[in-house]
């Protein structure tokens, strides 16, 4: 991102949410975005996950100008380069985890036996196999939370966005689930979090602090990973 700036709103009323940021995330990076609220995380978020455009400055994803695109192209790289983690998990109620996982390759027109393959498969990485058929309604936080990561898996995106994970969470399940992002970081994600708890961030390995659209703080995460 280069130069990036959003204004929401015209003239006297507008709002600038984003304030002119530059930064560089690398492949498989595990990072996290923590600012107070308004601080611009989740438009920030929203421009990073091609859910809305930037007002002026730069955005490349894998060296591709994404200001080039129109709306449509615009859908079809988040359906294929970006998973989405959210914290309330936006699952459809009415429909089995299994379904849920399914429906990013419903948009893809992915045929049934592939998407059931696929989909089976994303609920065995987040450890689901035996509540593939249980309704989000007949599952714990800490599961909806896991659906949705598979459900981010499922099109194997080489970016997930997760916008407060663990607001909804019991710290049981908060420990699970970054258990989880850590193993996807492993293997080979680039996972950015957006997130208030310190817990969580210091998890990753880079924290970003914003403050009124502005980055204030940019620093490596070291840890001394416990032996197995
Ligand atoms: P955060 O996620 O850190 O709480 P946001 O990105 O949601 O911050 O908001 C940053 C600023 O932009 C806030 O002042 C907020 O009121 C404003 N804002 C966010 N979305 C809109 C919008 N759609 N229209 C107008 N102002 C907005
Ligand atoms: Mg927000």
């Amino acid at each position: 991102m280069k130069s990036l700036t959003k204004v929401y709103g015209q003239k006297s009323l507008s709002v600038k949410a984003i304030d002119d940021i530059d930064f560089i995330v690398e492949e498989n990076e595990y990072l996290a975005i923590t600012g107070p609220s308004g601080s611009g995380k989740s438009s920030l978020m929203n421009i990073i996950g091609c859910l809305d455009r930037a007002t002026s400055g730069t955005y490349k994803l894998d060296d591709i100008s994404i200001e080039s695109y129109k709306s449509e192209g615009l859908a079809e790289i988040r359906n294929r380069k970006i998973g989405f983690v959210f914290q309330s998990f936006n699952l459809i109620p009415r429909m089995s985890a299994l379904h849920n996982v399914e429906l990013p390759l419903i948009y893809a027109n992915v045929s049934s036996e592939e998407r059931r393959r696929r989909s089976e498969e994303a609920l065995k990485i987040v450890g689901l196999t035996d509540r593939m058929m249980h309704k989000p309604n007949e599952l714990s936080g800490g599961q909806k939370q896991r659906v949705a990561i598979a459900r981010a898996l499922v099109m194997n995106p080489a970016v997930i966005l997760v916008d407060e994970p663990t607001g909804n969470l019991d710290s049981h399940s908060t420990e699970e689930i970054l258990v989880l992002f850590r193993d996807l970081h492993r293997q080979g994600k680039t996972i950015i979090i957006v997130t208030h708890e310190s817990e969580v961030a210091h998890q990753t390995d880079r924290n970003i602090v914003i403050r009124d659209g502005k980055i204030v703080e940019d620093r490596k995460i070291f840890r001394v990973e416990a032996a197995v």
